[in-house]
Formats: C-alpha cells, structure tokens, sequence
C-alpha cells in the first residue's frame, strides 16, 4: 500500500469557539490511538451553518461537534436525530450512521456515564436539578431514558423551569416538578442525586444559594462546571462527606462518546482525562 497523505477530519463549529478546549482531549485520544484524525476548532458565524454543514458533506469530514449558537439550528440540517437529542432539541455531536449524517446529545450521556461509573442507583429515584438551560435539559432527559421517577427543576426564571418541566412530563417517563428559585432553597431530603446545571463557579469561586445543611446523608452530589475539579459547591457536599462527581470528569465522559461514535471504537478515556488535568492543571480524584 502506498503512503496516504490524507487525514480524516473532525471538529466543532461554534462562535465565540476559541477558548473551547475540546480539541486537546480529542486529538490527545486520536494520536495516542494513531488514527489520523484532526480535530479542528471552526469559527461559523451566526447564519452561517447550514452552508457549513453542506462543507463538511462535501470535503467528507468524519463528524462534528456542534456548540453555542447552533445546537438547536442544526438539527435541520441533519438527515437524522437521535431520540434523546430530539427530546432536548439539541445536538452536540454529528456522525455518519448508516451513510446519513446523524445528530446526537452527548452531554448527558456523559454526565449519566459518571453516575455509572459509581454504581449510582438511577431508577426509581429522585433528582433535583439547579438550572433550566441546555446543560440541566440534557441532564434531566437522560436521568429519565436511565429510568428515575421524579426530577425536580429549581429555577430563577419560572417561564424557562417550567419549560423543561414539560419536556419532562409530556416526552419522558419522569414525573416533573417546577421549583422557583428567589431565595435561599432547601434540599428536599428525599433527594437522591442533586446536580447543579447552572454556571455559578465557571468564572468565579462562588457557590449556588442552597441551604448546605440541608444536604443529607446518602445524596450524591454533581456539579457540571466543566474547568476545576473541585468547586466550592462540590466543596460543601465533601465535607459533609457525600459523593461527588465533578463536571470535569462530565466534560472527558461526553467527549469519550463523540470519540466512539466517530472512529467505531472504545475510547481511551484515562488518555483524555490526563489531557484535561494538564490543561485545567488540577488533579482530578
Ligand atoms: P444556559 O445559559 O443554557 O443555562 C444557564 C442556567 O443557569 C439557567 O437556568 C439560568 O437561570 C441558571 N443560572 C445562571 N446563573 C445563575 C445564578 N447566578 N443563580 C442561579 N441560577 C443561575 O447554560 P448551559 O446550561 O448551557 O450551561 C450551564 C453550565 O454547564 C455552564 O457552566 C457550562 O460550562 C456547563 N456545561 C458543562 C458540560 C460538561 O460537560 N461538563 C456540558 C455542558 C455545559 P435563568 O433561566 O433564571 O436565567
């Protein structure tokens, strides 16, 4: 066989997507793989995403990651959607299955993989979600495809909680519940797992205003903030000496999907993790 000058390319289309670090868990799990693919990071703009897509059916990319603004517009440019996705109304992954472009979630596939990876009982129980955005929304449809019973939704915003408090009750098996969120809120203590899906310790060492007493024993804490291993609101929940599952680990756990869904073959997820610690420089536990 002669040398091949060829690579297959992957990637993520988004705007603002330069600071997205995707690309250094996926290509640090291609090269260590040897298979060749690149991984490349793609500013589209705003109005210009079906015509990227139509690019990458033309130059034949192997797939893509689909990131802010566009998880909801792409959908339409697609040739199918998984359930769970369409569910959502987002996709953050697209892949050829069967030769038609594909789209798929994998936030909270990622997110579930953690839960599973601790032998985190899911169905039957009880989740309580801080936040209603994209990340709560992938959360809460695949804590209800994994079978729990009930997912309670605390929101600033009623309009937005009560929205995927629908999703909830008219397109899964779970029973939803809207929780306003203006002040100071209580855990219920029937809480099994309790996940925060807003962004409040991204940026900054703040916590979500939650009464931490009222976190009990038994209750596996999650948080999805994707860049420290540690937040303060992680913090709280250790020290009460619950289990944690960081967003970090979230963040390999989803990307560990889009790797198996591009190349056919199991991830080397230890090889992504190590790649994310070097760059975020923590030390995941
Ligand atoms: P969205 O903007 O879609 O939603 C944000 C949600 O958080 C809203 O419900 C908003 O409430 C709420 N919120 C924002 N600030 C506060 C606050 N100070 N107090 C209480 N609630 C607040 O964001 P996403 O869902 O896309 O992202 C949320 C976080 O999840 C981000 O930090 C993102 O990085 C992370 N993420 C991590 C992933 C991973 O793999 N680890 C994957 C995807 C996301 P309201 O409606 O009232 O405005």
């Amino acid at each position: 066989m002669g040398k091949s000058y060829q690579k297959q390319w992957v990637g993520v289309f988004g705007d603002p997507v330069d600071d997205n670090p995707t690309v250094v868990m996926e290509q640090a799990a291609f090269d260590y793989a040897e298979i060749p693919m690149e991984y490349l990071t793609i500013q589209v703009k705003r109005g210009d995403l079906k015509a990227a897509v139509e690019g990458l059916r033309a130059m034949n990319f192997t797939g893509i990651n689909i990131t802010m603004p566009h998880k909801g517009e792409v959908l339409q440019y697609l040739d199918q959607i998984s359930e769970s996705a369409r569910t959502m109304g987002a996709v953050n992954t697209v892949y050829w299955k069967d030769g038609k472009l594909t789209g798929e979630n994998t936030d909270g596939k990622g997110f579930l993989k953690s839960l599973q990876d601790g032998n985190v009982s899911i169905k039957g129980k009880k989740a309580f979600i801080l936040g209603a955005g994209g990340a709560a929304r992938a959360i809460a449809v695949e804590l209800a495809g994994a079978g729990i019973a009930s997912i309670s939704v605390a929101n600033r915003n009623e309009e937005h909680g009560q929205t995927l408090v629908k999703i909830i009750n008219e397109k899964t098996a779970a029973e939803g519940r809207f929780v306003l969120w203006n002040t100071t809120l209580s855990i219920p203590e029937d809480t099994d797992i309790l996940v925060n899906a807003t962004p409040v310790g991204f940026t900054d060492e703040k916590k979500p205003d939650i009464d931490y007493d009222s976190l009990k024993e038994g209750m596996n804490v999650c948080d999805v903030i994707p860049n420290k291993a540690w937040t303060p609101f992680l913090l709280e929940a250790k020290n009460r000496g619950l289990r944690t599952f960081n967003g970090l680990q979230m963040l390999v756990n989803q990307g560990a999907v889009a790797y198996e869904l591009w190349t056919g073959r199991p991830a080397p997820v230890e090889v992504m993790r190590k790649a994310m610690e070097k760059e975020y420089g923590v030390i995941l536990p």
